[in-house]
């Protein structure tokens, strides 16, 4: 199977999920996850109509951004560390992956020079899991509450990983966890800017599952580009 192809296949899937729980599928955002694929291959994703990638490591990030052809758009998906804030915040349309107060000042300060305003996600440790990142749920409606004092940063919605499983069906009680507490923070105004909050949730093996769930963005590597060196 080629790239591209590959592409055409789960578009098909997602549609077919967004259907199967009524939903509408052109409110789910497809970020093909590309960290460690070469150029090419995106290069050839892009030929396939698939311009929004996720990238992990800043350095990869910086390397591809200024090789790639015009119009792709990346959203960061890794940890990002305070010294690397400025380089994300120049490059990309969304960071996925905000879950302390220090990081979202140091990116704000980097925006109001850059005069520019981006969309975060808060990346939520949904299942507890101790190799996880991301914020406890409790303190995700603490750190949006902050968020309020950076006009540069608009809380747009929530991320997360849920702890690996072989059975995709497992993700599911966290992806319906991550959705419910999306709800109540949104409640509470918490996404002002917001009339529904994203949900990334999904990857490669479950992101069916996550569709079902309410997920509006998902993060597909492998399913796309095959395996990771
Ligand atoms: C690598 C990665 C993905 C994609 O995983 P696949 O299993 O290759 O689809 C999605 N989200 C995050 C945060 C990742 O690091």
């Amino acid at each position: 199977m080629n790239i591209s192809n590959n592409i055409a296949e789960i578009k098909d899937k997602i549609a077919h999920a967004a259907h199967k729980s009524k939903r509408n599928p052109e409110e789910i955002q497809l970020v093909a996850v590309s960290k460690h694929f070469p150029l090419e291959k995106m290069q050839e994703a892009m030929g396939a109509g698939q311009y929004l990638f996720g990238e992990n490591y800043i350095q990869e990030l910086q390397n591809k951004k200024s090789l790639l052809l015009a119009g792709a758009i990346f959203h960061f998906i890794g940890h990002l560390q305070s010294n690397k804030a400025k380089i994300a915040a120049e490059i990309c349309t969304v960071i996925e992956t905000l879950d302390n107060y220090k990081l979202a000042r140091t990116l704000n300060n980097h925006l109001e020079k850059l005069n520019k305003r981006i969309d975060v996600l808060i990346q939520v440790n949904i299942g507890n899991d101790p190799k996880k990142a991301g914020i406890a749920p409790d303190d995700a409606r603490t750190l949006l509450i902050q968020l309020r004092d950076l006009p540069r940063i608009k809380a747009s919605g929530l991320m997360t990983i849920p702890p690996y499983d072989a059975d995709p069906e497992r993700s599911r009680i966290h992806f319906s966890n991550l959705r419910i507490l999306a709800k109540k923070l949104t409640a509470e105004n918490l996404f002002p800017e917001q009339t529904k909050p994203e949900l990334s949730m999904g990857m490669s093996g479950d992101y069916l599952i996550a569709i079902e769930e309410g997920a509006t963005i998902i993060r597909v590597g492998t399913a796309i580009f095959g395996k990771r060196q």
